[in-house]
This record gives C-alpha cells, sequence and structure tokens, in this order.
C-alpha cells in the first residue's frame, strides 16, 4: 500500500460502540495523526481521550508478523493448510460441534460475516460465538423477547431531545463519552433537560445528573416493575398504544403488582422518597431516552432487566419518536455489526433465526451450501466448559483474550491449555491467550485493513487502512475465507476484497425480505468497489433503491442525488450545515434556527415502532411479565460483591491502550473502591495493597477508600492482566454464572471477601 501524505483518510474509531468518525493521516516522515471527523453523524468531530490518543497506540512493537506453528515461523500455505486439515480431520472424526470459533466485537463485519458463513454454513455447526456475549447479548434477548426482532428503536439524537434521560447501570462519561458530551452539550442548551442515574456507584457520569439513585447490586428488576406498577397506579399509560401495538400489558403488570412501593424500597436499597421523585418524574415526561448498558445486561438476571425497561416504555407509548425509547448502548465498536452478520451462537445472517426453518433454508440456499447449522451453538462460557470437558477439540479464537476475560478466567486457560488444537487469530504476538496457541495468524490491525463497523445507533460507518500491513499480516476475513478454501469449500470463499464480502452480506439482508426482518441493506448488494470505498456513514434499514436519497454516484442508478439519507440531505432541499461547511446535528440545527425551505424527512434519523409495526408473527410488541426477585449471592466467608467495570483511559485487556503513557497516566495501576465504612470493618487503609479473593481466585489491588461507593460492594476495573501489574487479573475471581436467557455473565456481582495485604 502506497501512503498518501497529502491525504486525510475518514475512517471509525477502534474502541467503544459509539462509533466515531476519525480522520487519520500520515505525514511524510511516517508520523500519524488523528482528529474527529467533523462530518461524522456520530460524533460531529469530537474524540475522547482513547479515540484523541489512537497515533499514539499505531507501533510495531510486539506485533506477530509471521505465521508460527508451534512457536516456529511458518509460511502462510503450510499455516493455512494445518488449519484446514486438522479442522476438517476433527469434524470428520467427532462431527461438526467438536470445533468452535470464538471470535470478537473488535472484528468488521467482513471479517465477521466470512466466518459465521464457514462455521454455519459449511461446517454445519452453530459453535461460533462473541466475546460480545459479555457485553449486550441480554439487550439482543430482551429486544427478541419484546419487539420480535433484535432492534434498538432509537438513535443518538434522541438523547439530545429527551427532556428525560435516565441512565441505568451505564457510567457514560468513562464508557462512552462521546455520548456523554452530546448530552452534556445539549443539557447546557436545554438547561430543562433532567437526568436521572441509577447505579449503585457514584461515578464521573453523576455530575450532570439531578437525581442519582444509588441502587442495590440487581435492585433495577424491582426499580422498573415498581415503576411499571406505579405508572398504571397513577393513571399514566398510554392506553391507546397499549391496545393498538402490544400484548400481554395486563399480565405484565399483575406481575409487577406484587411488590408495592415499601417491597421494591426493600429490594432496590432507595428510600419511597427516592423511588416517588423518579416515579413521578418519569410518569410526568413523555419525552424520556431510558440508556442502559453493561450494568443492566452483566446480570444473572440481565435480559429481564432489559424487559422491566422496555415494558415502561411500551406502556406509555414512548417508543421510536423523537426523544423517546428505550436504548441500549453497546460497548465494543463493532457488537452491532457482529449481530447482524450472526456472529452469536443462536443467530443466523442478516437476523435470521437460526431455530426458524424457514430462515435455515433461505440463507442455506443464499450461500449455496452444503450444511446449514440445525440448532444453536454454544454461548461463550458454555463454550468453554465444553472445551474443559474435551467436547471441543479444535478451537480457532479471533482477536480476543479469554484466558483474561472471560470469568473464572483461571479455568478457561486450563481448557485452553487442554485443547488437542488452538488457533488464535492477532495482531500481538504475546497475550495470555496467544501463548497457547498451536499457530499463531498474524492478522492486521486498525488502519491497516478496510472494512465496516456499525454502532449502538445501526449506523454502519466503514474503516479505511491508511498504512500497509506489516510483515505478513492479513485481514481476518482473507485468513478466514483462505481455510474455508482448504477445506473444500472453494468458490463460496473466493472473495478478492472486503468489498464483495460487504456486498453478499447486504444482498443476503434483502434476500427474500418479506417486510418481517428489520435489518435491510439489500439495496447494497449491488455495490461495486467505488462505491465501497465512498461508502458513507447510513443507518439501517438502509434506503430502497427507489429512494430519490440514493448515492447515483455509488450504486448503478439513474438520476437521484449523490447522498445518503441520514447524513445528508439532497441538493434541492439544502442541508444540516454551518457557513464553514461543517455538518451539524438536528438539535444544533434546531437551535440555529431552520433556514426557509429546508426539507427535514431525509434529515431525520431512523427510528422504529413510533406507531407498531414490530417483527413478531402479529406485529405487535410482547409486554414480558416479571417478578421482580432479590437474589443475595454473599455469604460469610464472601461477605461483599464485586461489582467489575471500566475506567475512562484503557480498554479491555490494555493490548493497545496499556502502549500510551498518556493514557495510562490517568490511573496507573489497578485499584479497588471500598465504603469508609466497610474499610473499617475489613481494616483497609486508603492505598493499602489490599488481597480481593473469591472462592476461584484473589488479586492484588490498591485500595481506595470512597463514599462514592455503595456500603456492602467494591469495585475494580477489569483491564489489567498479569503483563500490567502483578496478580492483577481481575477475572480469576469472577464466576462462569450467567443469565438463563441470553447466556450473559454476571460480571457485576461476585461475592469476595477483602483483606489489607501490606500497608502503603
Ligand atoms: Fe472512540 Fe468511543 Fe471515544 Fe468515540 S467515544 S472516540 S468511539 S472510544
Amino acid at each position: 500500500m502506497e501512503i498518501d501524505a497529502a491525504r486525510e483518510v475518514r475512517t471509525t474509531c477502534p474502541y467503544c460502540g459509539v462509533g466515531c468518525g476519525v480522520l487519520a493521516k500520515v505525514a511524510a516522515d511516517g508520523q500519524v495523526s488523528v482528529r474527529g471527523d467533523p462530518d461524522h453523524p456520530a460524533n460531529f468531530g469530537r474524540l475522547c481521550s482513547k479515540g484523541s490518543a489512537l497515533a499514539e497506540t499505531i507501533d510495531l512493537d510486539g506485533r506477530l508478523l509471521h505465521p508460527e506453528i508451534h512457536g516456529r515461523r511458518a509460511g502462510w500455505d503450510e499455516a493455512l493448510d494445518l488449519v484446514a486439515s486438522t479442522f476438517s480431520q476433527t469434524i470428520a472424526e467427532h462431527g461438526p460441534d467438536a470445533v468452535a470459533f470464538y471470535v470478537s466485537g473488535q472484528l468488521l463485519t467482513e471479517d465477521y460475516y466470512v466466518a459465521n458463513k464457514l462455521m454455519k454454513g459449511f461446517v454445519g455447526s452453530a459453535n461460533i460465538d462473541t466475546n460480545s456475549r459479555l457485553c449486550m447479548a441480554s439487550s439482543v434477548a430482551g429486544h427478541r423477547r419484546a419487539f420480535g426482532s433484535d432492534t434498538v428503536p432509537g438513535t443518538y439524537d434522541d438523547l439530545e431531545l429527551a427532556d428525560l434521560i435516565v441512565l441505568v447501570g451505564s457510567n457514560l462519561a468513562w464508557c462512552h463519552p462521546v455520548l456523554y458530551q452530546r448530552i452534556a452539550a445539549a443539557r447546557e442548551k436545554r438547561p430543562e433537560m433532567k437526568i436521572v442515574l441509577v447505579d449503585p456507584r457514584r461515578t464521573m457520569t453523576a455530575d450532570i445528573a439531578d437525581m442519582h439513585l444509588a441502587i442495590a447490586p440487581d435492585g433495577d428488576v424491582a426499580l422498573f416493575t415498581g415503576l411499571l406498577a406505579y405508572l398504571g397506579q397513577h393513571n399514566a399509560l398510554d392506553r391507546a398504544y397499549i391496545t393498538a401495538h402490544t400484548t400481554g400489558f395486563g399480565q405484565a403488570l399483575f406481575a409487577a403488582s406484587v411488590l408495592d412501593l415499601a417491597g421494591v424500597a426493600a429490594a432496590t436499597g432507595l428510600s419511597e422518597d427516592e423511588l416517588g421523585r423518579f416515579y413521578g418524574l418519569f410518569a410526568a415526561t413523555p419525552k424520556t431516552v431510558t440508556v442502559y448498558s453493561q450494568g443492566v445486561n452483566q446480570s444473572s438476571s440481565g435480559t429481564d432487566k432489559v424487559n422491566a425497561i422496555i415494558n415502561c416504555h411500551l406502556a406509555t407509548g414512548r417508543i421510536g419518536r423523537p426523544g423517546e425509547g428505550p436504548f441500549s448502548v453497546t460497548g465494543q465498536p463493532n457488537a452491532m455489526g457482529g449481530r447482524e452478520v450472526g456472529g452469536m451462537a443462536n443467530m443466523l445472517a442478516a437476523h435470521m433465526e437460526i431455530e426458524n426453518p424457514e430462515h435455515r433454508e433461505r440463507v442455506q440456499r443464499f450461500w449455496n451450501a452444503p450444511a446449514i447449522a440445525g440448532k444453536p451453538g454454544l454461548k461463550a462460557v458454555e463454550m468453554f466448559q465444553a472445551l474443559a470437558e474435551g467436547r471441543i477439540k479444535a478451537l480457532w479464537i479471533m482477536a480476543t483474550n479469554p484466558v483474561d476475560s472471560m470469568p473464572d478466567a483461571d479455568a478457561v486457560e486450563a481448557a485452553i491449555k487442554a485443547c488437542p488444537f488452538v488457533v488464535v487469530s492477532d495482531v500481538l504476538a504475546e497475550t495470555d491467550t496467544v501463548r497457547h496457541a498451536h499457530v499463531r495468524l498474524p492478522a492486521a490491525a486498525w488502519g491497516e485493513k478496510d472494512g465496516t463497523v456499525t454502532n449502538s445507533e445501526r449506523r454502519i460507518s466503514r474503516q479505511r487502512a491508511f498504512l500497509p500491513m506489516p510483515g505478513e499480516a492479513r485481514p481476518d476475513w482473507l485468513i478466514v475465507a483462505e481455510v474455508g478454501m482448504r477445506m473444500g469449500f472453494g468458490g463460496a470463499f473466493s472473495y478478492e476484497t472486503p468489498g464483495e464480502v460487504f456486498a453478499e452480506h447486504a444482498a443476503l439482508s434483502g434476500f427474500e425480505n418479506d417486510g418481517a426482518r428489520d435489518f435491510d441493506i439489500g439495496a447494497y448488494g449491488e455495490i461495486d468497489g467505488e462505491g465501497y470505498e465512498a461508502l458513507e456513514p447510513f443507518q439501517w434499514p438502509a434506503p430502497s433503491r427507489a429512494d430519490p436519497f440514493w448515492p447515483a454516484g455509488h450504486l448503478p442508478l439513474e438520476g437521484g442525488d449523490t447522498q445518503l439519507r441520514g447524513l445528508r440531505t439532497s441538493s434541492s432541499a439544502g442541508d444540516w450545515r454551518k457557513p464553514s461547511g461543517e455538518l451539524i446535528s438536528p438539535l444544533e440545527g434546531e437551535m440555529a434556527g431552520r433556514p426557509e425551505g429546508v426539507g427535514t424527512t431525509e434529515l431525520q434519523p431512523i427510528r422504529f415502532f413510533a406507531d407498531g409495526g414490530y417483527f413478531t408473527p402479529d406485529r405487535k410488541a410482547r409486554f414480558i411479565a416479571i417478578r421482580p426477585t432479590t437474589e443475595i449471592r454473599t455469604s460469610p466467608d464472601y461477605p461483599l460483591i464485586l461489582n467489575t467495570g471500566r475506567i475512562r483511559d484503557h480498554w479491555h485487556t490494555m493490548t493497545r491502550t496499556g502502549k500510551s503513557p498518556r493514557l495510562s497516566q490517568h490511573i496507573a495501576e489497578p485499584f479497588v473502591e471500598i465504603h469508609p465504612v466497610d474499610a473499617q470493618r475489613f481494616g483497609i487503609g486508603d492505598a493499602d495493597i489490599a488481597r480481593v479473593s473469591s472462592p476461584r481466585g484473589d488479586v492484588l489491588v490498591r485500595a481506595l477508600v470512597t463514599a462514592r461507593q455503595r456500603q456492602g460492594s467494591l469495585f475494580a476495573p477489569m483491564h489489567w492482566t498479569d503483563q500490567f501489574a502483578a496478580k492483577g487479573r481481575l477475572d480469576t475471581l469472577t464466576a462462569p454464572l450467567t443469565d438463563p436467557i441470553s447466556g450473559q455473565p454476571a460480571l457485576k456481582h461476585v461475592a469476595v471477601r477483602i483483606e489489607k495485604f501490606a500497608a502503603k
């Protein structure tokens, strides 16, 4: 690849699910610089600390540059032949379910698509799951239960247009910083906007909250079932919407009425006064968005929490209209793209369902595949348990580090070590997972490869290469396709470009789509290389090819405009740009005053369900009857609840952010937050080294005594590994306990004890 030092490349940040647009440039001396893309509708030029430090994390230090077999350098042909022949032989001897892929929300959609196609359509197993199972599977399950599809109804603009934002288990200030910045900016312009934070901890996000509800761990189901009962009791329902567009309301309300206000107070640890003020505010504010992320999802009752929230929005008809709706924000940059291509063990590509025979037949026919997985595969935790039991005999791990990030991490490491054949494709030569691989395959990194990602508001954006691939690194989609061809699946994997993969993925999404599915970008099935290169960020469902706003320059259409809906208007209707030419958000547009004659239809972000049209057989949303329960999982030996999470300037297991001294300055070492009363009870002083133990392991961390922490609970970040801190692998403590519906691990609720290890 030739570097053009004069060119700024439009790409997308590889960190969180906000999906910010980035402009990257390589100077003549090789120095990389990045800035926010002012034209990207996710961030309008903003970047957070991680995004703005991206240039500091691009170096070849520690890179895996050549294929390796048992630690010796090998050629690509030898390595790929070995992977293909070992997988084929294992399938022949033990059946398709004896092999598995464990993939990642870091993969691009094209990578995800090819891996999913190989496993589900050609191996004939659904044993492909993703580390996104750890961050948002409960939201997926909750959406499917309520809406009949995995559809996020709203958009980021709703966060600026709402009069009330309820943030549940979501520290946006640190984990989705640009969304936080957008809310904070909107709040300055609209002081009437109210923000309620529901979180056991007083996080940085509380700084803009009007009300912080320091809820007991896993008290969310009780909080939102209590809210549904309150809405019913106070005549705050939208009965017309309930009647026209939903089913099951009566049962849901009956189940929610199990607890009276005093019962909800006991289950949530909140006072009746706090509950009354929150419930009253919610009931009185039509324009309400409820945002939730890991604090809701990472729970053994995660799916019920999601549905308890959605129930309240259905009951008030607050969904799919500007400034209204339940809104799950994803953790990873392409968790949503993985959902679209069936990168989860219980889904097929294009949001089709593995348990639906018609969908299976349709996908198999589209792929012209010899087989199609007939049942859901193993979800992440189950997959590593099957590995430990010897049921999986060949495993391929792509772009993730489960030895440090899976719950019960030591057991996961032991299972990987015992597996007869482990392949890892990664950018790094040495992680706690890579070191156990029999075959190591060098993958291209961010900035070196092309593809697409989808952010939390369903917006598909391009990632573009601006650096050459170093050594012998290859993009993941190509590595998987090469293995597919060597397994004898020939033409089905003979892609030459990621654009070809994207076009096939798009065509499948529109293939015999009878309107009973939400995800449709089928019109992009005819995109050519030039169109793929020029692809602008757009939300799904994509406008149909008959839409006047189709990008005629990108697709072989006649007439029309060259702009995309959701990003720019047609030239005839004017646009939402500042005099400088910079794109502005709809809110800012409203504030500045709309120029005379400017059209808005094409500017509206794409929302779902304001007028029903759910993707259930009867096209109605389903209320889910949920009974609040309070599960106490502490014991005299392990009397505290550990809440695990993230900090502002590090990402996952620090394999990228650990390279930046600037990012490491923010918080330099692993820590545990403890309430002063608990600190006194357990003899812990501020800045002491503490040992935190669960029945599975222990870590040594710096104690931070703070009243921000709820009494009875601890908080510790999940980023540090033994590479960065001695005895710092937090997930050696966590349990393989999962939500029974989504299979998502309960990483926010681990019973532990704490003791002083050494004074400061
Ligand atoms: Fe990247 Fe997320 Fe920060 Fe945006 S908010 S710059 S996507 S880490």
